[in-house]
């Protein structure tokens, strides 16, 4: 024979019962169903005796909703000929059940033994209501066979009354027997009690136990023991076979699949457990067994967390060495009835902490305050504290034992991501690795691991993206383009989770539409400021998220710092922080190593050319830059090339500017203060500490030209034409071309005009090309030579996507 249990939501619909017929009369041993309250009938029971506990009339439209839902189940899903006999076992039960609430309204009071005769009413509706949807089914009541004695002011299975009790009420089997979940009663006053929330799993338990069945089947509303709580990580998915001990340690730390002590009993019996959909009965389910053949793979099988979780500390040099404090601790505690599901004392013992839910925090503290009050009093024990708002994790599979690194891969991912580790625990058997975590940290510790480690088939990049101008738009374009490619080959996925203009901000930690994204913008963002942006990015406390500031934005700039604080990597087109003051760069570069994240500024010199990589290379394998001369202005170059006897210098600047090379304001390019910030982002990363006001500026466009305002500027700059042009005509009758060069030489920085001959590797740079010359102690004699486009969107756009991509550290 088997048990096969269906939960509430698989009868909670008239569909959903005929699947409930469908299965179990396709079964052909006999079977004990047993099954819950309709859907979300407990909760409502509940709440509705809270109501009626207020005093008036006000739980009345409450019940009639629940005498409804019984109502309209037995109309739509039972057999016309067998309603009425049904109604007439149903109705007397309502009519008690409304009778119960009306006493609760009028005294104004609500016992626990009220409220268990109250919620009991849902399991015994329900499995009548299913032993006539059922061809062929008795209907049994559980009150008479599950038993339960109270123990610390809980009540508790009595397993020798019960099984007895089953084996005799089950000496022979129907074909089909439908008992009620969750409800027992107690074996010395007969009141009807329960063995808790999600109990009906227990009861099937216990059955299953007591009779030797097959297998016990838990019907249920997924696929199967998924490899996390689905609600929470959407990539959780369905793990096929587990041991007893991996569904045990899961379970009771919060996969709500499984009611904990559901599989005590099975598991002492050696009774295979099914974890079977009812909306989706082909799908083949998860098997928990004894058989650890299948026990290969990946070392962790699953996650599981409480949110609820208390941390009470008892600290003190007094208990150091001292036998028996822990004896006194848990006694006094379980005196109380408060359960403990996580203990760790350090090997020095002077504090030992303990894990219990928050609703037991406060006695927690008081029964031990009073135990210890003497050891208190004279300052043994300095303290008693209890922490609360915090969640328990736990990782857990069996494959974990003897394999070496799994703690430091779990716990070097938490830290990478900003989540700081309070309290863990690691059993000797190593199939459990618990460790307790702020709760706001919860979801994105649940996704972290998750995710960039264990049982996510691909690893994901969360991105927030900063300005949509023409590099922003290339990069979202370019990675919409790659996004699947770098998925199949490389298992990554990058998930746009925020986009921001300078007007609008939009956000969604479960991914944007990146094809539609600047439409979406458009039309769902909100106002944004960057306080507003870095207020959310940190708020959403996403796991592996990257901030990309494609802006020119200073406001902007100034936000690296804070997201960096909270484990968020950046990387940045925009060169304002680092060419800003040398200390906040140092600290922005330190506090991303401090953190374990990236803070990457490639695209800040020379566009997507490989050159501060290509410096930290070099440095790092022990070579020291010497000198570094570069034509890093693509707007200069492009205009030197252009200039002629016939294209004036203020043409030129218009054109540069009409064709999108210069910054809007060409004067910043003019003005060399584009290319200072390059020098000096170049020089601190050959490791000079070195600052814009250290930079040396011989300009060819006198500072008077950039006083005004730009319209002055454009008004003025042809009067310097004639000028320039002769100058430029020497320049050309000796042979050589003029260009714009950042020098570093061994410390001193320096911008400016210089001529060059054909023999030079800067006469020949094309439009708005750029060169890098790196001198160092291994090339000393042939510099080493860095030639490429060095502006334009695109090209910009691709060293911003490939620093992206070097924080998911794929090759
Ligand atoms: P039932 O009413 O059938 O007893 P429950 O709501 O008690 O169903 O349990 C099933 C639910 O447990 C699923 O719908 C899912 O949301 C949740 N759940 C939490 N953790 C897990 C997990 N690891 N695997 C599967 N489901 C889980
Ligand atoms: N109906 C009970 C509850 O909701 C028992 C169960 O569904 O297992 O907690
Ligand atoms: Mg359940």
């Amino acid at each position: 024979m088997k048990v096969l249990k269906f939960g509430g939501t698989s009868v909670g619909s008239v569909e959903s019962m005929s699947s409930v017929k469908q299965i179990v009369e396709s079964c052909h041993e006999p079977v004990i169903v047993v099954v819950s309250a309709l859907g979300g009938i407990t909760d409502r029971l509940i709440e509705t005796a809270r109501v009626a506990v207020e005093g008036g009339d006000g739980y009345e439209s409450h019940f009639r909703a629940i005498v409804e839902r019984h109502k309209a189940m037995v109309a739509n899903a039972v057999a016309p000929q067998k309603q009425t006999e049904l109604l007439a076992l149903i109705d007397p039960l309502l009519g008690e059940l409304g009778n119960i609430f009306k006493g609760v309204s009028l005294i104004k009071d609500l016992s626990t033994k009220t409220l268990d005769t109250i919620v009991s009413y849902g399991e015994r509706l329900s499995s009548l209501i299913v032993s006539r949807v059922v061809d062929g089914a008795a209907h049994y009541d559980a009150r008479f066979f599950i038993k339960t004695r109270r123990q610390y002011g809980k009540h508790i299975v009595d397993f020798e009354e019960t099984n007895k009790l089953v084996k005799r009420y089950f000496a022979e089997l129907p074909r089909v027997a439908v008992v009620p979940g969750f409800i027992a009663s107690d074996r010395v006053t007969g009141d009807v009690t329960n063995l808790g929330r999600g109990g009906s799993d227990y009861t099937a338990s216990i059955l299953a136990t007591a009779l030797g069945a097959s297998q016990l089947e838990i019907w249920t509303d997924v696929d199967g023991f998924m490899t996390a709580d689905p609600r929470v990580i959407n990539t959780a998915y369905v793990i096929e076979r587990l041991s007893f001990t991996e569904a045990m340690e899961l379970c009771n730390f919060g996969a709500k699949v499984i009611y904990p002590p559901t599989i005590y009993p099975v598991f002492h019996k050696n009774i295979p457990i099914l974890i079977k959909n009812t909306f989706n009965p082909s799908a083949p389910g998860t098997l928990i067994s004894a058989d650890h053949s299948h026990i290969e793979g990946k070392a962790i099988k699953g996650i599981s967390s409480i949110n609820d979780t208390c941390l009470i500390t008892l600290s003190g040099m007094g208990m150091v060495g001292v036998i028996g404090i822990n004896s006194r601790i848990f006694k006094r505690l379980a005196e109380s009835g408060i359960s403990v599901f996580l203990v760790s004392q350090a090997s020095s013992e002077n504090n030992t902490t303990f894990a219990v839910r928050n609703a037991d925090a406060d006695l927690a503290v008081r029964v031990l305050r009073d135990e210890f009050k003497e050891e208190i009093a004279v300052g043994e024990i300095s303290g008693i504290e209890a922490e609360k708002e915090l969640a328990t994790v736990a990782i857990v599979g069996e494959n974990m034992k003897h394999t070496p690194g799994i703690a430091g891969r779990l716990f070097n991912v938490l830290g990478r991501n900003g989540i700081n580790v309070i309290a863990c625990a690691q059993g000797a058997s190593e199939t459990n690795i618990s460790f307790v975590i702020a709760r706001n940290s919860l979801r994105k510790a649940l996704n972290v691991i998750h995710d960039s480690f264990f049982l996510s088939e691909s690893q994901v990049l969360n991105l927030f993206v900063a300005g949509v101008g023409t590099v922003g738009r290339d990069l979202l374009k370019q990675i919409c383009k790659q996004q699947q490619r770098l998925l199949e080959t490389k298992a990554l996925q990058l998930r746009l989770v925020g986009i921001a203009n300078s007007r609008k901000c939009l956000f969604d930690r479960e991914g944007i539409d990146i094809e539609h994204c600047i439409e979406l913008l458009d039309r769902e963002g909100t106002p944004a400021s960057p306080q507003k942006i870095k207020e959310e990015i940190i708020a959403m406390n996403i796991f592996n998220s990257v901030f990309v500031d494609c802006t020119a934005s200073p406001d902007i700039a100034a936000l690296y710092q804070s997201l960096l604080d909270h484990n968020v990597s950046v990387v940045a087109s925009n060169k304002i922080a680092a060419s800003g003051s040398y200390d906040s760069y140092r600290a922005l570069k330190q506090t991303a190593r401090k953190r374990d994240v990236k803070y990457l500024f490639e695209t800040n010199v020379g566009a997507g050319l490989p050159i501060i990589n290509t410096i930290n290379n070099l440095i790092n394998s022990g070579d020291k830059i010497l000198k570094i001369e570069a034509v890093v202005s693509g707007t200069l170059n492009y205009i030197f090339n252009v200039v002629s006897a016939e294209v004036p210098l203020s043409q030129a600047v218009r054109m540069a500017q009409e064709a999108g090379y210069s910054e809007p304001d060409p004067r910043v390019d003019l003005c060399g203060q584009d290319v200072i910030r390059k020098l000096v982002i170049l020089a601190r990363e050959a490791g000079y500490r070195v600052e814009q006001s250290d930079v040396k500026k011989n300009l060819f466009i006198p500072e008077s030209y950039f006083t005004g305002t730009l319209d002055d500027f454009w008004r003025a700059i042809p009067d310097y034409d004639a000028t320039f042009e002769v100058y430029r005509r020497q320049v050309a009758d000796r042979g050589r071309v003029l260009r714009f060069v950042a020098t570093l030489d061994h410390g001193a920085v320096e911008v400016g005009l210089r001529e060059v001959d054909s023999a030079h590797p800067f006469y020949h740079l094309e439009g708005s090309n750029n060169v890098i010359l790196l001198t160092t102690e291994r090339y000393r004699e042939y510099p080493m030579v860095i030639k490429g486009y060095g502006a334009g969107a695109e090209v910009t756009a691709a060293g911003v996507f490939a620093d992206i991509i070097g924080i998911a550290n794929i090759r």
